[in-house]
């Protein structure tokens, strides 16, 4: 899929980027991103993803509350499924985000339902910090499942944009095939990032295991 020049006009900032290129800002734009989550983090995934070209769409049956208004929602969204609510206000905010075919990854603020295509991303939190997990088409899934089991769900307030910026950041690296197969950070106030080490799965973890002799 070649760019269009009105598409090298939007996303000139991330084109100039080493890491994205022409080639990457086609691989942002293609394949529709699954977004499950209605707090600030899921929300602000929603709108950066949607805003550097991936098409976005929602995920499972919940509605949004009062606090869902803010620079993707807006006050008449309230009420509404995620679902329904990302496909009317995300090609307004984006033409080139309105959602396309399947095979795109997902977003999830935690508890979720993991299933189909990479790269996943939780969003996440321990009480006090924000947690963004992530996994690639290589990472592996029981791992991912072991590691997003002990967290609880994102914080609000500004912690949950961090992370929800994070997440979006951490998910077009994925769609560029840079960073690791799997991996984590943790936000802790008020804004510092730290290595969060996922963890292993009993295969893998015996497979790590120097064997007996
Ligand atoms: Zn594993």
């Amino acid at each position: 899929m070649a760019l269009r020049e009105d598409q090298i006009v939007r996303y000139s900032r991330q084109i100039l980027l080493r890491e994205v290129g022409g080639r990457g800002q086609e691989a942002l734009l293609a394949g529709t991103v699954r977004v499950d989550g209605i707090g600030v983090s899921g929300l602000t995934v929603a709108a950066y993803l949607a805003g550097g070209g991936t098409p976005v769409a929602g995920a499972g049956s919940l509605t949004l509350g009062p606090w869902a208004p803010g620079f993707l929602m807006a006050p008449s969204d309230v009420g509404l499924p995620l679902t329904e609510a990302l496909a009317r206000e995300v090609p307004a905010l984006n033409p080139d985000a309105a959602a396309t075919g399947p095979g795109g990854g997902l977003v999830a603020e935690l508890p979720a339902a993991w299933s189909g295509d990479a790269p996943w991303v939780a969003l996440g939190g321990d009480g006090m910090r924000a947690a963004v997990v992530f996994r690639s088409a290589e990472g592996c899934v029981w791992c991912f499942g072991e590691t997003v089991r002990h967290l609880g769900s994102p914080p609000d307030g500004a912690l949950g944009v961090a992370a929800g910026t994070l997440g979006a950041l951490v998910f077009q690296r994925l769609r560029l095939g840079l960073g690791p197969a799997l991996g984590g950070r943790w936000l802790v106030p008020p804004g510092v990032v730290e290595a969060l080490e996922p963890r292993r799965c009993a295969r893998c973890a015996a497979r790590e295991a120097p064997s007996a002799p």
